[in-house]
């Protein structure tokens, strides 16, 4: 068999390098054909001399010459910017384009690797929050699978294996995160170090404080909306702290299908390298008497309100989900270099969904300006709250 010849967009994050594990455990199935990072420079040069892939770029240009230096003396290239990412995306004679870039920044690498004609394994869930009409109309137009690598969403893409169609709804499972069955007089008071402390992921930081605050679960109802073609109201979100089931379809005679395992990213990142094909593995295996009690509990929705919002955003359609990621992005990342309090994440959010003027079918071009708008936005309110 051909080596899958795949492109690692985002390789030295959380889910880049996990991907690069589960590559270097089956060396004879892939051949590493390009790595991308932004600014950990010496990862990006370590992976690459491992992997030795024919491109490297990185993304945060600063950094060029320094990866460029220690790369010299292999045949490897290096570029940088933003341009090039879209460049090795697309480029021909690739099987595979692993998109594990966090944020808006993966949607253009993305729609140039479907434009191109080349399966997509996605992480980057932002991307179809985003712009999720776009990205589909592209992965459809140039029949191209979307392969989902979000635990939830590969969860729900097994189960339909196999099927054809006949979907009532979709349960999508949520751990609940650090802060299960807090309120609002403790969240107030939490602080960067301790929201990134989640029971069950070791993830990147944007994603573990999302899951934090629930706007996780939030994005993956729109990311769920736009991968299986589903109505808002077919979408439930239910508390599951264990994190071994990891999402549900329910069909239209009242069958459910769930998908189990142990919370390991591994797994879902190796299906989606390796699909349509199952592959052995030698992760950890759950066992069942390991875990006597599974529980399930409604999503506190009075507390966590970011869920409600991103519901509204969902709901809302046009570019309200791109509204709403966009101010996320900031307030996450405010609340990251401790400028606002966990609870001020969410008042950002609102406030920038109420101001930005709602498009009922935006271009790309449309989604780029609610983005640039909606983070000056959200950037102004972060100032008012920090002093
Ligand atoms: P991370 O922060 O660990 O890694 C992000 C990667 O993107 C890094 O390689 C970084 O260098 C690169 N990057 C960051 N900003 C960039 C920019 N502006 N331009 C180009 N590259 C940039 O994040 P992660 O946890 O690996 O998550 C990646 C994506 O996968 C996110 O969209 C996240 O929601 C999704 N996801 C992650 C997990 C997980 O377990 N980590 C699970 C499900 C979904
Ligand atoms: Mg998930």
């Amino acid at each position: 068999m051909d080596k899958k010849k795949i492109v690692i967009l985002g390789s030295t994050g959380s889910i880049g390098t996990q991907a690069l594990e589960v590559v270097a455990t089956r060396p004879e199935l892939f051949e590493v054909k390009a790595l991308t990072g932004w600014h950990n420079a010496r990862l990006l040069v370590a992976q690459a001399r491992q992997f030795l892939p024919q491109t490297v770029v990185v993304g945060d240009g600063s950094r060029y010459s320094e990866v460029a230096e220690q790369l010299k003396d292999l045949p490897i290239r290096v570029l940088a910017g933003e341009e090039a990412l879209c460049e090795v995306a697309a480029a021909a004679d690739v099987d595979l384009v692993l998109a594990a870039i966090v944020g808006f920044a993966g949607l253009r690498p993305v729609l140039a690797a479907l434009e191109q004609g080349t399966a997509v394994a996605l992480a980057n869930k932002e991307t179809l929050v985003v712009a999720g009409d776009l990205v589909m109309e592209a992965a459809r137009r140039k029949n191209v699978p979307l392969i989902p690598v979000d635990s939830e969403h590969s969860a729900i893409f097994q189960c339909l294996q196999g099927e054809k169609g006949g979907v009532e709804k979709i349960v999508l499972t949520a751990s609940g995160g650090p802060f299960f069955g807090r309120k609002t007089n403790f969240l107030v008071n939490v602080k960067r170090d301790h929201a990134l402390q989640h029971p069950n992921w070791s993830m990147g930081e944007k994603i573990t404080i999302d899951s934090a605050t629930l706007m996780n679960k939030g994005l993956e109802m729109i990311e769920a909306r736009w991968l299986f073609d589903l109505r808002p109201d077919q979408i439930e979100v239910v508390v599951h702290q264990q994190s071994v089931i990891h999402s549900v379809v329910q069909f239209v005679d009242g069958s459910l299908k769930a998908q189990m395992g142990l919370p390991d990213m591994k797994v879902p990142i190796q299906f989606a390298l390796t699909y349509p094909d199952r592959v052995a593995s030698a992760f950890p295996r759950f066992n069942f008497k390991d875990y006597p009690k599974l529980t399930f509990d409604r999503p506190d929705l009075k507390t966590f309100r970011n869920l409600v919002l991103a519901t509204d955003a969902l709901e809302k359609g046009g570019n309200s989900p791109c509204v709403l990621n966009a101010a996320n992005e900031e307030a996450v990342h405010a609340f990251l270099r401790n400028k606002i309090g966990f609870l001020e994440m969410t008042e950002v959010i609102e406030e920038v969904m109420a101001e930005v003027p709602f498009l009922d079918h935006p271009t790309l071009e449309d989604y780029d300006a609610s983005d640039r708008n909606a983070r000056a936005l959200a950037q102004k309110a972060i100032v008012r709250k920090s002093n």
